[in-house]
């Protein structure tokens, strides 16, 4: 396949995740709050709208294209061994990347981040930031790719799917949901809403043991 075709494709699959993953989120904030949801798009959310798909689905295509990953058939098993340890290592490349973002040479392309209020996270995201984050998903998939025949086409759809889906949880807007059957889910939206009003810490995004071990937490 053409690159051309292969970037068309990637496009429209992080496109049509991203949107049926906000639907999704949207359609549950009505049923569980009964309030209306609050998404307010803007010309500034619909660029970094842009620049996130578009930098998620040039990196994919380049992978894939350059043969850092190799597809294989879909197999359950080593699906569920790509995600166990993908998580792992996501976790750890998200802090020390997120901790980087933070610096002052890298600041800027992490500003958007912080300074676009009430939006949900693909709004938000400049396409250098995501270079930095999801440039990690790559080294645990092409060694799974190359160890094990561990990725394939569903493989993929479940990784960036899955990371989409606990990105916007960890930015519920948590007063919406407190007391309700979400309640639970909500930790790491509370830790990382303690991270957006400007407590210095919490940079882990899903869980808080590498802000623990490195002593970066900030507690409620
Ligand atoms: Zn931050
Ligand atoms: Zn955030």
């Amino acid at each position: 396949m053409g690159p051309g075709r292969l970037f068309a494709l990637t496009l429209a699959g992080f496109l049509g995740g991203h949107l049926a993953i906000l639907g999704a989120f949207a359609a549950i904030r009505v049923r569980v709050t009964r309030e209306a949801p609050r998404v307010r798009v803007d010309a500034a959310g619909l660029r970094y709208f842009a620049e996130f798909v578009i930098a998620e689905a040039f990196m994919l295509t380049a992978a894939l294209q350059l043969g850092v990953l190799r597809l294989s058939g879909f197999s359950a098993p080593r699906t569920a061994l790509t995600l166990g340890v993908g998580f792992l290592w996501w976790e750890a490349w998200f802090y020390f990347g997120h901790r980087l973002l933070h610096t002052r040479w890298l600041y800027p392309l992490h500003r958007p981040h912080h300074t676009t209020r009430g939006l949900h996270p693909s709004l938000s995201f400049s396409a250098g930031e995501t270079v930095v984050l999801s440039s990690g998903f790559y080294i645990p998939l092409a060694l799974a790719s190359r160890l094990y025949g561990g990725v394939s086409v569903e493989t993929l759809a479940l990784v960036f799917s899955g990371a989409y889906a606990l990105n916007v949880l960890s930015h519920l807007d948590v007063a919406a949901f407190e007391g309700t059957a979400v309640g639970p889910l909500l930790g790491s939206a509370r830790r990382h809403a303690r991270h957006h009003a400007g407590r210095r810490g919490n940079y882990g995004l899903n869980s808080a043991w590498l802000d623990r071990a490195c002593g970066t937490e900030a507690a409620g």
